[in-house]
């Protein structure tokens, strides 16, 4: 069978040798080095092999085509799989798509500290210093508490806080917080890994003083408070106050903990939004110890915070599990540069999700409408239309904002969808009631033009398959 077109063809590949020394491929021999550049070329004449034989590759490449197959595989072996998308959802706190967007001052701030740094040197003495500092030293200014210690997120602030000062002893948690944050984040797995008994008290809609104070003893370690951030007990509830809660335990000297885990440090309601149990509010109520998320309505980098009384941060500063679960150089920059725009009082302007949660309809219905305009002079028929969104990130449940949303035309909404999310900047938007939308809310200003851009080539497209 020496004579079959087959064989012939596969008798024409070149070897991996000769396409080494094509002069084309020298530019990837010194973008990617030896190794990778032979794997590419490897891959791409089995494949060539196979669909030969397959009968699917009726031609052989050029040794040029080879080596341009091979750029292309090598860029995707190597393009980074974590990359910055445009969220148009109006999800502001979106867990898929990397919760709080940073603000531009946490940014330089995190991109200043890449190189060395005094992350553990004190620079006035010459000497070894504390990273804690770096983060820590504006907490107590914004949130009312004594001390503060920064780790990698709240499921961590909230083990460490439980293992360091309830290790082999009891909590008291109410029945109707035993809750699940998502991820398979339960509050009862926390407690066992922490090694704490969980003593459950009242019932899943109501649980009063009295059932705290019958299940206090002299096993009690603390009193545990979770918020329930991402769902609501609606009807016949009551949950006694954070302050009656403290009293309590602060009559048996137990601490009273709060997993407040938005990490809101301002108030949620003057934007028409439920009112949130804010960390400040924790602390001014009589928590002992405060956890919360640095992502989530912070708007930092991930993080878990602690804050409260010296003493107790101090036993959960010393514990083994703190090293395990420190703050890395990066996040504890971008966490300082977050809190200090509260401190300056410029948090609704310079950190996006406030700046999000404060923007009235009016403003998000005046963005809509220059999108809208600049759409339409591409030939994009877009309308606006009255939308909700949402804070996002389990907190705040069953509240929204009014928005507008801009609706494309669009004959297969699915097909619009993942054609916007395959743009270089991946578009995420939503279908409803058959229409794909976007909410300028959660669109960062600075990635407008790539949105605008990213439908100006859909729409390109649409007329030249529609001109086929
Ligand atoms: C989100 C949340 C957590 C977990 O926080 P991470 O930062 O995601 O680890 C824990 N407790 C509560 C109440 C939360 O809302």
């Amino acid at each position: 069978m020496a004579n079959d077109p087959q064989q012939i063809k596969l008798r024409e590949l070149p070897g991996v040798d000769r396409l080494l020394q094509m002069p084309e491929t020298a530019v990837l021999l010194s973008t990617y080095g030896r190794a990778l550049t032979t794997e590419a070329l490897r891959h791409i004449l089995d494949e060539t092999r196979t669909g030969i034989l397959q009968g699917t590759v009726t031609a052989v490449p050029t040794p040029a085509n080879f080596v341009q197959t091979a750029a292309d595989w090598l860029a995707g072996q190597l393009a980074p799989s974590l990359r910055p998308v445009i969220n148009a959802t109006g999800v502001i706190v979106h867990t898929n798509l990397g919760r709080a967007p940073l603000s531009q001052a946490a940014r330089q701030a995190i991109a200043a500290a890449h190189s060395y740094s005094n992350l553990e040197y004190d620079l006035a003495a010459g000497e070894r210093g504390s990273r804690s500092v770096h983060a820590t030293q504006l907490l107590p200014r914004l949130t009312g508490a004594e001390s503060s210690l920064v780790v990698n997120n709240n499921a961590a602030a909230v083990l460490l806080m439980l293992t360091a000062l309830c290790h082999g002893r009891e909590v008291i948690i109410s029945r109707g917080q035993l809750v699940e944050i998502g991820g398979g984040f339960r509050i009862p797995d926390v407690m066992a890994q922490s090694g704490a008994t969980l003593v459950e008290v009242g019932t899943t809609n109501r649980t009063h003083l009295r059932d705290y104070a019958r299940a206090i003893n002299d096993q009690t370690a603390a009193i545990l408070v979770t918020h329930h951030s991402n769902y609501k007990i609606v009807g016949f509830t009551s949950e006694p106050s954070l302050a009656e809660l403290a009293k309590l335990a602060h009559s048996h000297h137990l601490p009273l903990l709060f997993d407040q885990g938005s990490g809101a440090l301002l108030d949620t309601a003057p934007f028409g939004l439920d009112p949130e149990p804010t960390v400040p509010g924790g602390v001014q109520a009589g928590c002992d110890l405060v956890a919360f998320s640095g992502d989530k309505l912070l708007g930092g980098p991930q993080a878990g915070i602690l804050v409260g009384r010296a003493d107790l941060i101090g036993r959960c500063q010393q514990h083994p599990l703190a090293r395990a679960v420190r703050a890395d150089k990066l996040c504890l920059a971008g966490l300082a540069a977050t809190l200090a725009h509260y401190v300056r009082d410029e948090a609704l302007t310079a950190v996006p999700v406030w700046r999000m949660i404060s923007l009235s309809v009016a403003e998000v219905t005046a963005v809509a409408q220059e999108w809208v305009a600049h759409l339409h002079t591409h030939g994009i028929a877009a309308e606006l239309v009255d939308g909700e969104s949402t804070v996002g990130g389990g907190s705040l449940p069953g509240t929204s904002l009014p928005t507008c949303l801009v609706a494309l035309a669009a004959a297969n909404p699915t097909a619009l969808a993942a054609r916007l999310r395959a743009e270089e900047i991946p578009v995420i938007g939503r279908i409803q009631d058959g229409r794909y939308l976007l909410d300028p809310r959660t669109v960062l200003p600075e990635q407008v033009d790539n949105l605008i851009q990213s439908l100006v080539n859909w729409a390109k497209e649409e007329i030249r398959r529609l001109g086929d």
